[in-house]
């Protein structure tokens, strides 16, 4: 594979192209032309740097290869990356905005019990350039600008742990919020983790005031191992204290999202207890009802149950919301998507 130029930051692309001889303000059109979802050969800019660059990098790293549309209106896409991998992502449309769900990695290697994504490993992470290429897509594809976006939100909670690949997720999150690019502020951006504690505490520090999210999905240790193996190496005690940590430094509240499994951890007594874990701490749960996947025997709750375990932890003075399920028709959870059209059963 070659590499991805949209790995490179304004910076970065701008000693690139003085190191073949051409001015200055090649760096910028090529800049914008990147930015704006075109392939290399696409952008204007003389026909020896093109060819040039092209020998070296990926004319266009992330292609839409498929695109589905929901009755609910929210768009699943397919990317195909250069070397033939392919990963998904979602467009979620909210009076808002349009949220975007973003794929960090080609698979995933946390292996946790209810999730697609995880069903074959961790293939490859992606680069910078190919997690910005997903956005930068969609957004062209959506007849958007770099002024009038068509991505205004985006979450890390496609395939992948994002901070498993720390340092491709860091740089993404710098040049998605970077002046001259797509520009979409930190404030919009989510980032969802099983709970990788240092790595939660290295990115307190970063100085990107994102929302972080953690998938907590269990009220104790013991029951957390059932279903996420990530419990056996950290406590849920010690993601407590790293969200604690996040929350000093950048005074941003954090999220955990909670899914709800039936005869799991969807009881009044598992509500009760996750009220009393997070009583008095700044954050806010998100609940979701379990999305079914084929190849595993764990099934969500019913509505009912849903609103109970809601209901509950409004009493107790927790903020929280139960999320609407976006997109059922058209390949539910994380990860079914790509495992559908990988098995050839896409229709
Ligand atoms: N690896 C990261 C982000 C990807 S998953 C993480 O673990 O947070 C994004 C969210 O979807 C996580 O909260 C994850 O636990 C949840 N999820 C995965 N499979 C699901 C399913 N089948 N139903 C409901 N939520 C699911």
């Amino acid at each position: 594979m070659k590499k991805v130029l949209q790995d490179l930051n304004f910076e970065e692309l701008s000693a690139l192209v003085s190191r073949h001889g051409e001015k200055s303000f090649r760096a910028k059109q090529l800049f914008e032309g990147l930015m704006q979802g075109k392939a290399i050969s696409k952008i204007p800019v003389s026909a020896a740097l093109k060819t040039a660059l092209l020998e070296e990098y990926e004319d266009e790293p992330v292609k839409i290869l498929e695109t589905y549309v929901s009755k609910d209106g929210t768009k699943k896409f397919l990317f195909l990356l250069a070397d033939g991998n392919i990963v998904e992502g979602v467009l979620m449309s909210y009076e808002y905005g349009n949220t975007q769900c973003v794929s960090t990695q080609v698979g995933c290697r946390m292996g946790c019990k209810f999730c697609a994504s995880t069903l074959n490993g961790r293939i490859r992470d992606l680069t910078a350039g190919e997690i910005l290429g997903q956005i930068l897509a969609v957004n062209r594809a959506e007849g958007g600008t770099l002024k009038e976006r068509k991505v205004t939100n985006v979450v890390l909670m496609g395939s992948g742990e994002p901070f498993d690949n720390y340092d491709n997720v860091v740089k993404f999150l710098r040049l998605v919020t970077a002046e001259g690019g797509i520009r979409i502020s930190a404030r919009n951006i989510s980032l969802s983790t099983c709970g990788l504690v240092p790595e939660m505490r290295k990115f307190a520090l970063e100085n990107i005031p994102l929302n972080l999210t953690v998938s907590l999905h269990a009220v104790t240790d013991t029951e957390r191992r059932r279903t996420m193996p990530i419990a056996n190496r950290y406590t849920i005690a010690e993601i407590l204290d790293a969200c604690g940590f996040y929350f000093e430094q950048t005074g941003r509240r954090y999220i955990f999202e909670y899914s709800l499994i039936a005869g799991e951890n969807a009881d009044e007594a598992h509500a009760l207890a996750l009220a009393a874990l997070l009583k008095g701490r700044p954050c806010h749960v998100n609940l979701i009802r379990l999305n079914e996947v084929k190849e595993r025997d764990l099934r969500g709750t019913s509505d009912k149950d849903a609103y109970r375990f809601l209901g509950v932890l409004e009493k107790q003075g927790i903020s929280a919301t139960l999320r609407r399920s976006m997109g059922s028709d058209i390949g539910g959870a994380c990860g079914q998507l790509r495992a559908k059209f990988l098995s050839g059963n896409n229709e």
